[in-house]
């Protein structure tokens, strides 16, 4: 790996970040305070939040084994995909490379940022070469986004090809697990230490069933979160959230019972669905939703909006032509799902 210092941009290697009135102090024996404008009423939403999210941090540590100091909290995936650009991404000038399709996000934000967005292809079974990714980066390539299990094609990316690319590539490389608690493959969370170039990221939005409240996570060296708290806005993630995420993180196996709901309802709808007369192609998946070529993609989305049933349709996107992307969701959803395409 290049020395970080070469890696980030210099306007934000220099960077001295904003010290709020909560970061100057810290500690546990004061009881008034008067250093940070709030008003004293309307508990306890009235005090500005921890920037740092410590307890949150500390109850996702004892869920993810990562320590507090290797984890960063944004509002969302969202946030944990966008920083990166601006922390290492000269706009104009640097690249990113990344697998396609993938999650589109990752291009939004490099087009936001006026970063080059770079794309390689997925092979016929929607997996990638460590060796034609490494190929589309040049001296300017920053960040290599890989998706595992991919969004929205829904399998896993094969972890030899994975650590490859890590272990082949002097920039930074970003691997967007938003989808591993449901998925056969280990997280590469243990590969951290020995991997200073890799940032995972994760989120409470999917097997957590938590995206109202936006909290993404990104694990990664010490050196990368100290960066990321840098460029953060100070508060970006409210109380409420972080009241509600503990909420959450007290009871971890709430996690693995939705989780065993929702992949024996994925085995029964798939089936179901390779029996419907419109299914051609039903694609191996990892996730909690599925991928599914259609005899035409977009008469059938049609059709099911208009009895009032959204799946997603990724006709356009290469490699997806007819495709639908199709969440699990109930067994009363998914039978609405079948019945409605039985009708059509
Ligand atoms: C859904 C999803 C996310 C989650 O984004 P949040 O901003 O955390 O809700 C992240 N990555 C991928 C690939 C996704 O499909």
């Amino acid at each position: 790996m290049i020395s970080l210092e070469k890696l980030v941009r210099p306007n934000i290697w220099s960077l001295a970040p904003y010290s709020s009135a909560r970061d100057e102090y810290s500690g546990k024996e004061a009881h008034v305070f008067l250093d940070a404008n709030e008003n004293p009423y309307n508990t306890p939403y009235n005090r500005y939040p921890d920037p740092l999210q410590r307890e949150v941090k500390s109850a996702l540590k004892k869920v993810k084994g990562v320590p507090e100091e290797n984890i960063f909290l944004g509002n969302g995936s969202d946030e944990a995909i966008d920083l990166p650009y601006r922390i290492f991404c000269n706009p104009g000038q640097d690249n990113v490379v990344a697998i396609a399709p993938t999650y589109g996000m990752y291009k939004v934000c490099a087009d936001i940022n006026n970063v080059e967005y770079r794309q390689v292809l997925l092979n016929d079974s929607f997996d990638f070469k460590a060796a034609d990714v490494l190929a589309a980066c040049d001296e300017h390539t920053k960040i290599i986004w890989l998706c595992s299990p991919n969004n929205p094609t829904g399998n896993s990316l094969s972890r030899d090809e994975i650590l490859k690319t890590i272990e082949g590539f002097e920039g930074i490389v970003i691997v967007d697990e938003a989808y591993i608690d449901f998925s056969q493959q280990m997280s590469l969370r243990q590969e951290l230490p020995t991997h200073p170039n890799l940032i995972i990221l994760q989120t409470m939005s999917k097997a957590w069933g938590s995206a109202a409240i936006r909290l993404g996570m990104a694990f990664a060296s010490k050196e990368i979160i100290n960066i990321y708290n840098k460029v953060k806005y100070p508060y970006n993630v409210n109380q409420l959230t972080q009241l509600q995420a503990l909420e959450m993180l007290k009871d971890p196996f709430e996690v693995d019972k939705y989780v065993k709901i929702l992949l024996a309802e994925r085995t029964r709808l798939m089936q179901a669905f390779q029996e419907l007369p419109i299914c051609e192609q039903i694609y191996k998946t990892d996730a909690n939703f599925f991928l599914a070529r259609v005899t035409d993609a977009n008469a059938i989305y049609n059709y099911l909006v208009d009895r009032g049933v959204i799946v997603r349709n990724r006709h356009k996107v290469q490699l997806c032509q007819n495709c639908l992307r199709i969440t699990i969701g109930t067994r009363t959803e998914n039978n609405e799902l079948l019945s409605a395409l039985r009708q059509y």
